[in-house]
């Protein structure tokens, strides 16, 4: 068997958990199997990158870097461990950046760094190539999605009753999504198109895999992405998804008040459902769901969806790599 080359589309948090399980999971892997011998590419969404105090910050690829390195505040859940905010005051003070959004000191040592190299001239993926270069990511390598600016916009009613729209950072953050979306906006969407290492990464997959992240902000990004959705169709390979739900709740995080602006059910069948079965013009070929959801795999083999019932809880190392083998070994 040669190697095995596997593509992972991911958001941040939920993503980066299921691709360090995915790295262990390889790790472990005993020697010769196809397993050990497997590559790992993460094409990351971008939707939510802004631009703040002149400075592109990329939070869900700042997830993955920073966990895939253990540099990460696992307490927190996001950022960087040892953290101080010092520099964070200084610009709230200057009414510079708002006081919903902290930026950690050595986060904006990232942050200074990417937007300097930006604006000599790098592409976006030039940038995360650097920050490769300087961490140890254990030979995942990261693409941003796209090189164009594609940042999400959320619209909602306003006081008056028009509409009015804010960054997604805004309404995430800010909001922590309670004020109710009217619809999400890919700012300059259609002029994107899949960044070179996204594109060469599915031209060679021979599995890919949907991270459990965020449906609708996160993997939805990915996908409208015009050209994005045909080349991960077009690879040679099965495309395996995990559940972001289980037994009706987003576990971390609230991609249930995404899921409902779209109109999709917080549910693990719903959810599947909207991606699709390949078999009729959709994503999926394959689909886990949480043990809690066993009695979803049913229904959903009846609509073309090859289903399974597996532990989606990603509490530490072990769970998070017992899930990837699970999801790898669906793919075969
Ligand atoms: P974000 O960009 O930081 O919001 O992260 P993602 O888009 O990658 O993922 C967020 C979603 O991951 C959450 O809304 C959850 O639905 C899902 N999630 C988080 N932790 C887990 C877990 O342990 N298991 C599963 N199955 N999903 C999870
Ligand atoms: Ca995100």
């Amino acid at each position: 068997m040669g190697l095995m080359r596997i593509v992972v589309l991911a958001g941040g948090v939920g993503g980066a958990r299921f691709v360090r399980g995915l790295r262990e999971a390889v790790r472990r892997a005993p020697a010769g199997s196809e397993l050990a011998d497997a590559s790992i590419d993460v094409i990351v969404n971008t939707g939510d990158d802004w631009w703040l105090a002149g400075l592109r910050i990329t939070p869900d690829l700042d997830s993955m870097l920073y966990t895939l390195s253990g540099q990460n505040d696992e307490v927190r859940g996001w950022g960087r461990v040892g953290e101080s905010e010092r520099v964070s005051g200084e610009l709230q003070a200057y009414g510079v950046t708002p006081e919903w959004f902290t930026l950690g000191d050595l986060d904006l040592g990232t942050h200074i760094a990417r937007s300097a190299w930006l604006r000599e001239g790098l592409t976006p993926s030039d940038v995360v190539a650097r920050l490769h270069d300087r961490w140890d990511l254990g030979g995942v390598r990261l693409h941003p999605a796209t090189d164009h600016e594609i940042d999400t916009h959320v619209w909602v009613a306003s006081d008056t009753g028009a509409e009015e729209d804010m960054h997604f950072q805004e309404w995430w953050t800010r909001y922590r999504a309670q004020v109710p979306a009217l619809r999400f906006e890919q700012r300059g969407v259609e002029r994107a198109t899949p960044s070179p290492g996204a594109l060469a990464a599915l031209s060679a997959a021979d599995v890919v895999l949907i991270a459990p992240s965020n449906p609708v902000v996160s993997i939805g990004t990915i996908l409208g992405i015009p050209g994005m959705r045909d080349a991960v169709l077009a690879a040679n390979a099965p495309i395996v998804g995990v559940s972001p739900i289980i037994a009706g709740s987003a576990v971390r995080g609230m991609a249930d008040a995404c899921l409902t602006t779209i109109g999709v059910a917080t549910d693990a069948a719903a959810v599947a459902r909207h991606y699709g079965s390949r078999s009729e013009a959709g994503l999926l070929d394959a689909w886990l769901v949480g043990v809690e959801d066993e009695s979803l795999v049913a229904e959903l083999r009846a609509d073309g969806i090859a289903a399974a019932a597996v532990p989606l809880w990603m509490r530490d190392l072990d769970t998070a790599a017992a899930l990837a083998e699970a999801t790898v070994e669906a793919a075969r």
